[in-house]
């Protein structure tokens, strides 16, 4: 049964600190609102209840709800193959693992696409008195203030793959015979212009709203133009988009290796980076170590900026290596929450004290240790509730 007025938001805790940092999440929104919650299994957690990593039934309360928050996928592997890849990757089959065997990253990918999220956002700011973590040079870390625009449903982590064998085509060098040595096996990026258009809009839409006076609203599209096809398709129509509806937006394209490289010797550069499924992933990963730590970077997964709903996630994995301690960092999955109330919920206000809150949490010196700190996750998280 619904309630009237009060917003569904299914809880899919997951695995490894995902239950952890998820607990944290509930104690921010018992503190701002009412919410209907419903929790859910994913990942390894769901392959021990329902033997698959997304049981139909849970993409389907997934699908009604008003907003998803998803804790992490990927410790607790089952079968050899399981490589963690948390909510940043699908993960591969490892070496000699049987390619069929349930991945509990599945789960997350059969998740995006089956909810149709494709724009993926991560912003990155600084946060306060943590840059002295941070491999770069302070003054560079100081004013960063970005956000990675990721397609999400598309390219090399949905295209075909398989073995070489059996890969459709003629003109395929094939393989002969059995042996370890003739193993070869492909992955296959796709990219239709209408998935690249819909989320560089998102991107343009995004600039926009964080426009300030003396900061015109600016794009950087990552590709690979000099090497891939796909990445061709991907510059052409991202400046289509740009000269017939976005003139007052300031666009340049970077190849990737290029903006791996700035994003370290001038993260300040950038404001919206759009980006495709591959290189988003890897290029958040790298902004995150700008800040000072995966555990502080939130995401949100959307169907367009103004659409509502989504899946809000923390930007880091299950991290089994922290696991059960109690000291998993809680900033990712409450600024999670945070983006949710913006994006998914239309709750701006609360989303700003949230926000607010954990800047001022950071600013008091509450910090887990991978900040620096020996705060418990449930410590951090009350400095956070308490400031609200
Ligand atoms: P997965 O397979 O699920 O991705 P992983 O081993 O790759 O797991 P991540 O979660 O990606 O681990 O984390 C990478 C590193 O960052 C780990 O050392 C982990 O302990 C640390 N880390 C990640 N999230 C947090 C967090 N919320 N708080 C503290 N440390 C974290
Ligand atoms: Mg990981």
């Amino acid at each position: 049964m619904r309630r009237a007025g009060v917003p569904r938001i299914v809880l899919l805790p997951g695995d490894g600190i995902g239950p952890e940092v998820m607990a944290a999440a509930t104690e921010v929104l018992a503190a701002v609102g009412t919410f209907d919650l419903a929790e859910h299994p994913i990942g390894a957690d769901a392959i021990r209840a329902y033997g698959v990593p997304l049981a139909d039934r849970t993409l389907a309360a997934c699908a009604e709800a008003d907003a998803v928050l998803l804790g992490a996928v990927g410790a607790g592997a089952v079968g050899a193959g399981a490589v963690g890849a948390g909510a940043g990757a699908a993960g591969s089959a490892g070496a000699g693992a049987p390619h069929d065997a349930p991945r509990p990253e599945q789960g997350v990918l059969d998740l995006r696409s089956g909810l149709g999220v494709y724009a993926n956002l991560r912003p990155v700011r600084t946060m306060p008195g943590i840059t002295h973590l941070s491999a770069l040079r302070t003054d560079r870390a100081a004013d960063v203030d970005l956000v990675v625009v990721r397609e999400l449903t598309g390219g090399i982590y949905y295209g075909p793959r398989g073995d070489v064998r059996d890969m459709p085509g003629e003109g395929v060098p094939r393989p002969a015979g059995d042996g370890p040595a003739r193993r070869a096996v492909f992955d296959t990026c796709v990219y239709s212009a209408d998935e690249i258009e819909r989320v560089a809009r998102t991107a343009f839409e995004l600039a926009r709203e964080r426009a300030r006076p003396g900061r015109p609203p600016r794009v950087t599209s990552v590709d690979k133009a000099n090497v891939l096809t796909t990445s061709r398709l991907w510059r052409e129509v991202v400046q289509e988009v740009a000269d017939r509806d976005f003139g007052d937006v300031v666009l340049d394209h970077l190849l990737v290796d290029t903006a791996a490289m700035l994003l370290v010797t001038d993260p300040g550069r950038f404001d919206v980076i759009l980006t495709e499924n591959m290189f988003g992933d890897i290029l958040s990963d790298e902004t995150a170590a700008i800040i000072g730590s995966l555990g502080c970077l939130a995401s949100a997964s959307l169907t367009g900026l103004g659409a509502g709903g989504g899946l809000f996630e923390p930007v880091h994995g299950s991290a089994p290596d922290i696991a059960g301690k109690g000291v998993a960092n809680p900033v990712g999955m409450i600024l999670s929450v945070a983006l949710m109330l913006r994006f998914g919920l239309r709750m701006a206000e609360v989303a700003n004290a949230v926000e607010a809150a954990v800047q001022n949490a950071l600013a008091a010196g509450t910090r887990t240790p991978d900040l620096g700190g020996d705060a418990t996750t449930t410590q951090m998280t009350n400095a956070i509730v308490k400031s609200l």
